[in-house]
């Protein structure tokens, strides 16, 4: 299915920005490393209008919104 326009604007959104109003948490938050700064967080989220995933990452180096495209 494709993306809604929600999500398609989500994947270009930022580290910081909240997930659109459609999109909901799916599993649990996932943990990485220790102590700041090294340590981050994901969290998987799935659309209820379009039922594309994200993974938000807190890592600097990854992709804010990652978009899964089925
Ligand atoms: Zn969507």
């Amino acid at each position: 299915m494709k993306a809604c326009s929600l999500c398609e604007e989500q994947a270009k959104k930022s580290r910081n920005s909240k997930p659109h109003e459609n999109l909901i948490p799916v599993d649990d938050r996932r943990i990485f490393g220790g102590k700041k700064p090294q340590r981050f967080e994901e969290q998987d989220y799935q659309c209820t209008t379009c039922k594309t995933k994200f993974t938000h990452s807190t890592n600097a180096n990854d992709i804010p919104w990652t978009m899964w495209r089925g």
